[in-house]
């Protein structure tokens, strides 16, 4: 069996130009640079419900850094929840699933802010008219069946806030849901939410450049490649 023997620096959820409460200049390129910058390994952009601006994302880091396929799906209950993917295509696959479930409202930009869907250079080549930051008439449950046919992992993001957060909506992790990671928010404890029986995972959330993670979140990988840091996750 072979043993973890490298170290992944991480951040696993950072938002882009797509989500309207982040930076306009949350771009595929700054991000990268900014998570290059920091010394990380590994990142993944995590965009509410959508994940149009990954692929980008994955051109613009050009193989010099590991960039984790994802979406922070919010659930009718309100449950923010961390969705990655093996691949990029399994990620497509999930969004034309879940795009039959969003309720139809459209973004106003100036209330909410812009939905900018980017290219690798950085140029707008698309907004999003949908909405993104609200809940989609999907449960937890029909968004965890999904998720987990395409092969993905589902992570309960931010589990410690006091919203948006599986225990602050349902009130407790149901173990019939089957998680074996949940995320935490690095400006809280998680000592006093959580069992021991969990691994956890801290990312920075970021809407803004200068809240990408450091080296912070260390993780045990064989390699850092997306399969390392996926067999991580899904272990
Ligand atoms: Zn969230
Ligand atoms: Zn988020």
């Amino acid at each position: 069996m072979t043993k973890s023997n490298r170290q992944a620096a991480v951040d696993l959820h950072i938002h882009s130009s797509l989500s309207p409460c982040c930076d306009d200049d949350m771009t595929p390129n700054n991000i990268v640079n900014m998570a290059l910058l920091n010394g990380l390994d590994a990142i993944a952009v995590t965009d509410h419900n959508s994940c149009d601006n990954v692929e980008a994302v994955i051109k613009a880091a050009r193989g010099r850094l590991v960039v984790v396929p994802g979406m922070e799906l919010q659930t009718s209950e309100e449950v923010h929840i961390l969705c990655y993917f093996p691949d990029l295509d399994s990620l497509m696959s999930f969004q034309d699933r879940i795009s039959a479930f969003y309720d139809g409202v459209e973004n106003k930009p100036d209330l909410f802010g812009n939905q900018f869907i980017m290219n690798e250079r950085d140029e707008v080549v698309g907004f999003r008219k949908q909405l993104l930051l609200a809940s989609l008439n999907i449960s937890i449950d029909e968004a965890l069946q999904y998720a987990r046919s395409l092969g993905g992992i589902v992570v309960p993001a931010h589990v410690d806030r006091p919203s948006y957060s599986i225990i602050s909506q349902l009130g407790f992790i149901p173990e019939y849901m089957g998680f074996t990671l949940l995320e935490y928010s690095q400006k809280s404890s998680v000592e006093n939410y959580i069992s021991r029986k969990y691994k956890l995972i801290t990312s920075s959330d970021a809407h803004s450049l200068g809240s990408i993670l450091e080296r912070k979140m260390i993780i045990p990988v064989e390699e850092i490649t997306l399969e390392g840091i996926f067999n991580y996750l899904s272990s």
